[in-house]
């Protein structure tokens, strides 16, 4: 009788934990959607009302591109430069360097606070990038540091008692080292303050330059969950190495996609290859005014999300995204 009750407890127990174990392998099988700069399909990009609307469309996470200023305040911007979506020509107008750019590095925070954020445009022509987005020059947008992009999340996350992500990605180390400033260790300190701190925090580094994401887990010794950001064609060889130090990668939705052949997309091995390592797969980017081969958003989303069996992605819509994943 002891004996039975015993086993019966024991029963009740491994059915529990495999229970809890399945719907953790659920959550974890999630795909995620990254909203790439905020919701910048509507509004100009990294601008906290983007990222306001980005949240409040349900995104996963929600992007953070850095660039340090002159007084080594990490500024939320996508680009070293400022002449493609702010006004600095008209406020700063000697402030150029040879090259003809205006360089975010140059500028102290006070300052960068003056310049008007505007819709991405081509510096050269004025035109603007995406003709159907946000009216260019309209509004009153202005730059912002992480550590306020920071506090919007987390404060909507305690007001609305949701619990969305950051994925913060470091521009150009070598530049920032170049110029005399470590932008991963100001970054990884702050967020580190902010409880941001291991893979169970929600927040994911990135970073394109492989050595300056290596030099994150290895040498600065980061537990966040890291992923490798992949721009070309041979670093898709490397996915060993990248195993090494991170757990996902960030490739180009077209490193994914070999050929079409009678109507039905095949794969290159990129996915699978990195599966097999343990390594997650977030591509970029998922943009509604820019389908390339595929005729609809719908049909992207279903050859890379389910055909192709990525694990989330950056898009500048992420209420398409949403919607996709979660009808029924
Ligand atoms: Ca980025």
């Amino acid at each position: 009788m002891f004996f039975t009750k015993q086993k019966l407890v024991i029963l009740v127990l491994l059915v529990f934990l495999s229970c809890k174990e399945s719907i953790k392998n659920q959550s974890s099988m999630k795909k995620i959607v990254i909203a790439h700069r905020g919701a910048s399909g509507y509004l100009p990009e990294h601008t906290m009302e983007a990222k306001a609307m980005a949240y409040a469309m349900n995104s996963d996470y929600i992007e953070q591109d850095l660039v340090l200023s002159k007084d080594n305040v990490p500024v939320v911007i996508h680009d070293i430069y400022l002449d493609d979506v702010t006004n600095v020509n008209k406020v700063f107008p000697d402030r150029k360097r040879k090259d003809g750019r205006f360089y975010v590095i140059d500028f102290t925070f006070d300052e960068l606070q003056r310049l008007q954020v505007i819709e991405r445009f081509d510096p050269k022509t004025g035109k603007q990038f995406y003709p159907k987005r946000f009216p260019k020059g309209k509004g009153n947008f202005k730059l912002h540091s992480l550590q306020q992009e920071i506090e919007l999340i987390q404060g909507l996350n305690y007001s609305t008692g949701k619990d969305i992500g950051i994925y913060p990605e470091i521009k150009n180390p070598k530049f920032h080292h170049q110029n005399g400033k470590d932008i991963a260790k100001i970054t990884i300190n702050i967020l580190s303050q902010y409880g941001y701190k291991t893979k169970k925090d929600k927040c994911i580094f990135q970073c394109f330059d492989a050595k300056g994401l290596e030099r994150v887990r290895k040498e600065l010794k980061s537990d966040l969950f890291l992923v490798q950001l992949i721009e070309f064609e041979e670093e898709t060889k490397k996915l060993k190495h990248f195993a090494t130090y991170a757990d996902g990668i960030g490739p180009w939705y077209k490193q994914v996609l070999d050929k079409k052949e009678a109507g039905k997309w095949e794969f290159t091995s990129l996915v699978e290859d990195a599966h097999t390592l343990g390594l997650k797969v977030h591509p970029y980017t998922f943009r509604v005014d820019q389908l390339d081969e595929f005729s609809s958003f719908e049909e992207m989303m279903k050859v890379l999300l389910i055909d192709a069996n990525v694990d989330g992605g950056f898009t500048d819509f992420p209420d398409k995204m949403v919607a996709f994943l979660t009808k029924k």
